[in-house]
């Protein structure tokens, strides 16, 4: 097949046509941006909730709903192998998009496809010696156990956090899955802007005080 390198002379009409695609560009994206995502879906259940360190967040389901409607072609991959540690797990993933906009104005498909980066973890969990949930134990002077902390009397953990060993891990495979359900969610939000109400407020916030949110940070299975 032969390959003809097409050049456009500029003119009135090309600039117009430029500036007419930005336009449409530019408004259908805004679109999303300035949505306000729903509480709950048509059938009552909850598209957003609030993780228990009070971060809201969107469920999965209604992001990836959103890209059947409007980005039916949608697919992500790995971007790199997870990175685990003790502490998190990491997921990096490539969103691709097919841009129907670009499509329509006669571009070839295969340039159509948009590529978007993501990453984010999940942390890693750890069972808790089952002195734990016995919060109503008393020693023999009376003291009470605090709430939700290790019996500092208990024979198996002497009142400390289990180590943090493998056997100790509790289902790693659901944390991986959080860790590439949130990278995907972060990629679509930043491909598309669904979801840039919910979580564009909240990164502004995790940037100001990141380091704080690290270490304060609590178990999550978004
Ligand atoms: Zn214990």
């Amino acid at each position: 097949m032969e390959n003809k390198l097409i050049i456009s002379k500029p003119s009135p009409e090309l600039d117009n046509s430029i500036r007419d695609f930005k336009k449409d560009m530019y408004k259908f994206y805004d679109e999303f941006a300035s949505m306000t995502t729903p509480m709950k879906d048509s059938n009552g259940n909850k598209i957003r909730d609030v993780r228990p360190d009070g971060y809201e967040y969107i469920k999965a389901a209604y992001m990836e709903n959103m890209m059947h409607k409007h980005f039916p072609g949608w697919s992500f991959e790995e971007a790199s192998k997870m990175e685990i540690n003790p502490i998190w797990i990491t997921a990096k993933v490539h969103l691709k998009i097919i841009d129907w906009g670009l499509y329509s104005r006669g571009i070839p498909i295969e340039f159509c496809v948009r590529t978007f980066y993501g990453s984010d973890s999940a942390r890693v969990q750890y069972r808790n010696c089952p002195c734990v949930n016995r919060d109503n134990l008393k020693e023999a002077n009376g003291t009470m156990k605090p709430k939700g902390k290790p019996w500092y009397n208990c024979n198996v953990c002497q009142g400390k956090p289990l180590p943090y060993t493998p056997e100790n891990i509790i289902d790693l495979g659901n944390q991986a899955g959080s860790a590439v359900t949130k990278a995907l969610k972060r990629s679509i939000q930043k491909a598309t802007g669904i979801g840039n109400d919910v979580y564009k407020k909240r990164l502004d916030v995790e940037e100001l005080d990141f380091g704080e949110e690290v270490i304060t940070d609590t178990i999550t299975t978004e």
